[in-house]
């Protein structure tokens, strides 16, 4: 039992420990864990310099030993009793604090690795072609994002402004998105580096992935539709990423890790994992506060060590501070699709909100957040925290 406050029904209690980023009124960002409703200054509780630092990214670097052994330090602190009076200054109020982006962004990969969602696109865009691309079983598709466009959880997005070309018109146009859209997604935080030339194995990814956080990789279809042949997406998603602020280590998942569904083909053995496993994690898509959709990672295709093994398997090398996406998480019905491309099936059947609006893609004003859970110990609730963004007009010049 920790002696920390913990709301009931809390999803923040000593089974979760995320790791974030915050600045208490008027001094500078640092290192902190959530506990309930609270956040515990690292460098304050625990005095290694890495802490003071207003990103992650130190603190990851130094590798799964010294993250596991600060979880247990950091459950130690919270459980002795005779620790809370001194480290009462060190806990401070969620609501009284500001949170900042959590890590320094190295590099940024977003995959493909929902089969449900990748075959919904298929349908929508290519309805006569087989839904899935003959390479989709044999690797699991990614592309290079922009790292330097990832931003916290309440950032504004500026709807974005770009070529679009539909079939009614004679020639692209440029202006602002009319179709922009979100995709509910999980990311995963590399904290150790690893030397160019030489791939991770499936079986190392534990030693490089620190752990995960919601993502929101708002697309503006209309600009994608037009631009992504033949190389792929560019600027009708790089405009903004969006991810929530605690990033929940790997030890906090042990207990929603499962299978993955089983893959045919066998991948080839670069890809191949004596256990491949997944998370069962309960995602959740609301836009102005009302539920559209709860996608279920479990039966995402590809495992993330799979995706990681990809990722470098050329040599590419990893680096402090990189963050993969898993690409859109959706399931088997439309109220668990997480896009809106997919849920109005590309606008033929619009979303109806509560008060009588509906919605094809996003408006201006439109505020959406992404929630998630996963089983934690002993019947204990791991919450994944949120992701939320405001669309903001398009910056117009007159
Ligand atoms: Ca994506």
């Amino acid at each position: 039992m920790t002696w920390a406050p913990i709301p009931p029904g809390s999803g923040f209690g000593i089974e979760n420990l995320p790791y974030g980023v915050f600045a208490p009124p008027g001094r500078r960002a640092r290192v902190g864990v959530r506990i309930g409703d609270h956040v515990l200054d690292l460098r304050a509780a625990l005095g290694e310099e890495e802490f003071a630092r207003p990103a992650l990214n130190d603190f990851l670097a130094r590798g799964r030993e010294f993250w596991t052994a600060t979880r247990d330090r950091i459950v130690e602190l919270l459980t002795d009793r005779g620790r809370r009076d001194r480290l009462g200054d060190a806990l401070y109020p969620v609501s009284d604090v500001s949170v900042r982006l959590p890590i320094e962004v190295a590099d940024y990969v977003d995959f493909y690795a929902g089969e449900r969602h990748a075959a919904n696109l298929g349908a929508i865009l290519r309805p006569d072609s087989p839904a899935l691309l003959p390479n989709w079983k044999h690797l699991p598709v990614g592309y290079h994002g922009r790292a330097g466009t990832v931003v916290v959880s309440g950032t504004p997005v500026t709807r974005p402004c770009g070529q679009r070309r539909s079939a009614a018109d004679p020639a692209p146009v440029f202006g602002p998105s009319r179709r922009l859209d979100v995709e509910v997604e999980v990311g995963f935080v590399v904290g150790v580096p690893s030397a160019l030339g030489k791939p991770v194995p499936t079986a190392d990814f534990e030693q490089h992935v620190f752990g995960i956080c919601l993502l929101n990789d708002w697309s503006a279809r209309d600009i994608q539709a037009w631009e992504y042949v033949p190389l792929g997406p560019f600027l009708g998603k790089s405009f903004a990423t969006s991810i929530s602020p605690w990033i929940v280590p790997l030890d906090a998942l042990t207990a929603a890790r499962l299978p993955v569904p089983p893959q045919d083909p066998e991948p080839l053995p670069y890809l191949r994992d004596s256990r491949p496993w997944g998370l069962d994690l309960r995602l959740e898509f609301a836009l102005n506060g009302h539920i559209v959709s709860r996608p279920p990672y479990a039966r995402m295709y590809w495992s993330p060590a799979q995706m990681l093994s990809h990722l470098t398997c050329n040599g590419a090398s990893l680096r402090t501070g990189d963050l993969f996406a898993s690409g859109t998480v959706s399931g088997e019905a439309p109220d668990e699709f997480g896009s809106l491309i997919e849920i109005t099936w590309n606008g033929a059947h619009p979303v109806r909100l509560p008060g009588g609006g509906t919605r094809t893609f996003l408006a201006d004003g439109d505020v959406v957040t992404l929630r998630g859970t996963a089983p934690g110990p002993g019947g204990a609730t791991i919450d994944l925290g949120a992701v939320t963004g405001r669309i903001g007009p398009a910056d117009v010049q007159p």
